[in-house]
């Protein structure tokens, strides 16, 4: 497969990447990822859009555009032929000797990026289960900084547990999980964090809460308690690489009857219908 390097696509054996790069150093860079269906990028430019703003909250210029970045992104998934599958991209803050102030001019930052083609098949939207783990990141979680220690630590805890992702708190307060946004729902109303820098503004959630207004689903935007997770009537997380999953358990407690219930499954076919139409074959 090809990759993106900069402004340039290459071959795995043709990239070199400094052993100074301050994403290696200091996870001093950001990222994305984004889905593709049937061939193709979803909400590529609220993605793309993003990386440009967590790259401003890092003080980060990227050496070329939006634009720009969005047709690279294009050719990747076309050079690789990917139809079900996605994109990654990152940009670190480049390479220079190891200190941590910023490097000086000159040294720019350095873009890379792959494609990943799903298995043959749909990916069923199966039904996954979460366990609780204290959020121990740091004040900034809106961005999508390639930090993502906590982040693994918090995924790594709950496969451990056999469940699927981690549910975290701060305190007690459910934030997101290590690599979705969360949601619960109680007498027909939704529950789910407020957007602020304790959580990623997720491109799914904001398809989510699209689905939501048009389909008159009432939204708290208010934090849950974990206490009050074990009793919700439903519960889902989204993600850009698993949309909405219904959520069966938490901490090996079920979450209504262990299976997608009515404003899940609704919420579901009304994400479904915004997808990129599939290819005909
Ligand atoms: N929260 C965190 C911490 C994430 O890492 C992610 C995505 O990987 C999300 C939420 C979901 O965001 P999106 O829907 O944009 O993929």
């Amino acid at each position: 497969s090809t990759y993106l390097l900069n402004d340039r696509f290459v071959k795995e054996d043709e990239i070199t990447v400094s052993i100074e790069d301050r994403g290696y150093y200091f996870g001093d860079g950001v990222y994305e990822v984004i889905r593709v269906y049937g061939g193709i990028l979803f909400t590529a430019d609220e993605h793309i859009g993003r990386l440009y703003e967590s790259a401003s909250k890092i003080r980060m210029d990227l050496p070329y555009g939006e634009e720009e970045m969005k047709a690279k992104i294009e050719q990747l998934v076309k050079d690789n032929g990917i139809i079900e599958g996605h994109v990654y991209v990152q940009a670190t803050r480049g390479a220079a000797p190891r200190v941590h102030q910023f490097p000086g001019e000159g040294v720019v930052p350095v873009i890379t990026g792959y494609t990943k083609a799903y298995g043959q098949g749909a990916e069923p939207a199966e039904t996954v289960s979460l366990k609780s783990v204290e959020d121990i990141r740091w004040m900034r979680c809106d961005i999508k900084s390639l930090n993502l220690l906590a982040n693994v630590l918090a995924k790594q805890e709950a496969h451990e547990h056999g469940c699927y992702e981690a549910l975290l708190h701060r305190g007690g307060t459910v934030t997101e999980g290590s690599s979705s946004n969360v949601f619960g729902v109680k007498d027909g109303v939704i529950h789910t964090h407020p957007v602020s820098n304790f959580i990623l503004n997720g491109i799914t959630r904001r398809v989510v809460m699209e689905c939501c207004e048009e389909l008159g689903q009432p939204v708290h935007e208010q934090p849950m308690a974990l206490e009050d997770v074990y009793t919700m009537d439903e519960f889902f997380m989204t993600s850009t690489t698993n949309g909405i999953a219904p959520v069966s358990a938490i901490d090996g407690r079920q979450i209504g009857d262990g299976r997608p219930g009515p404003v899940t499954k609704a919420l579901m076919a009304a994400f479904d219908k915004k997808l990129p139409a599939p290819v005909a074959s």
